[in-house]
Parts: structure tokens; C-alpha cells; sequence
């Protein structure tokens, strides 16, 4: 069973999971910070990684995977940023994160 889903931007597989989760579709994240036990492994190697249980769903998870990519996509084109320090999106026209009011970098 392959792994389905990567991204060193940790933030994008967890929104990556919830998608999936929302379409009741089976999979799981390993590696997961939550559940500690990163021992000796580099950080790098450690980001998670969602498996689906199941390869049937395959192609459905990478069609909803593909959506959400153009979706960044369109919103980086529109200018959105991403907060540095929370990962949270914003809006083109804010110049601080409305989450933690970080000044965009
Ligand atoms: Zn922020």
C-alpha cells in the first residue's frame, strides 16, 4: 500500500485529511507530531504522510486532492498569503494575520 499524500507543509495534509474525512473516504496519517515517538528519525523524514486503506478510492482521493491544489492555487493567484508563524490563510488586502496578527512577511 503506497503512500497516497506528502507534504512537508504539514498544514496541507492535515486540510488534505479532513477533505478526505469529509468524503468518507479511509485513510490514515503516519507520522503524526500528535503522537509523538519521532525517536532518531530527522525531521524531515517525520512530516506526515496520509495512506489510503484502501486503493479503490484512489482515484476519487486525488481528484479531490487535485481540486484542492488548484484551489491554493486560484487563491495565491488572487494574492491570498499564508501566515508564516500559524499557517493560517489570509486575504490579499490584510497586512497582518487576522489568527495571531503576525505582520505578513
Ligand atoms: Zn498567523
Amino acid at each position: 500500500m503506497p503512500v497516497f499524500y506528502y507534504d512537508a507543509q504539514v498544514f496541507k495534509v492535515f486540510q488534505v485529511k479532513q477533505l478526505l474525512d469529509d468524503a468518507d473516504i479511509p485513510c490514515m496519517v503516519k507520522n503524526d507530531f500528535a503522537q509523538g515517538a519521532v525517536g532518531e528519525i530527522a525531521p524531515l523524514d517525520s512530516a506526515p504522510e496520509i495512506w489510503l486503506l484502501d486503493e479503490h478510492w484512489r482515484v476519487k482521493a486525488q481528484q479531490i486532492v487535485d481540486d484542492f491544489m488548484q484551489d491554493i492555487e486560484s487563491s495565491l493567484e488572487r494574492g491570498d498569503w499564508i501566515c508564516g508563524k500559524c499557517q493560517t490563510d489570509n486575504e490579499a488586502s490584510f497586512g497582518i494575520c487576522w489568527s495571531c496578527q503576525s505582520e505578513r512577511a
